[in-house]
């Protein structure tokens, strides 16, 4: 399974994962499309500040997760092989069940269309060679710049 690690050193708070998330979740895939998406591409992660500490807090993706043992649909699941937890948009009827019993607080409510919206591990999605050179481009300046 990916995993997403987040370095709290180096968080600001500026909330730009939660933006990138939202788009890439969203129809479009560009924020002009997205701000006008009917109902709204919602983000899966929440920044929060905790006695002053910028906090990224994100789905455990959780062994026995408490939101896939009370979906009475089934809505909510849990790939035996990747281990992510993900919601099935046909099943879910948005009692939002799963979102009062998670306890990291990070799923989201899609009031429109009643769903329950969280990280999907962005299973099926692929990170495009353009992104990935940038990223470790950045890692690469970042790393010189504290040298
Ligand atoms: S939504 Fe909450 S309970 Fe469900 S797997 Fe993620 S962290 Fe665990
Ligand atoms: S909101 Fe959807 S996924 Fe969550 S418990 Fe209800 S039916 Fe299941």
């Amino acid at each position: 399974m990916k995993e997403i690690f987040v370095r709290l050193d180096r968080c600001l708070g500026c909330k730009s994962c939660e933006n990138a998330c939202a788009l890439e979740h969203s129809s479009g895939k560009s924020l002009m499309a997205a701000v006008s998406e009917k109902p709204a591409s919602l983000r899966r992660l929440y920044v929060e500040n905790v006695e002053g500490q910028k906090m990224p807090m994100i789905c455990r993706h959780c062994k026995d997760a408490a939101c896939v043992a009370v979906c009475r649909t089934g809505a909510m699941w849990q790939d035996p092989t990747s281990g992510v937890v993900d919601r099935n948009a046909d099943k879910c009827v948005g009692c939002w069940i799963c979102a009062m019993v998670c306890p990291y607080g990070v799923i989201g409510r899609q009031k429109d269309a009643r769903l329950a919206v969280k990280c999907d591990r962005c299973s099926g999605r692929e990170v495009s060679e353009l992104l990935r050179k940038d990223a470790a481009a950045r890692i690469t300046r970042s790393y010189r710049a504290r040298a």
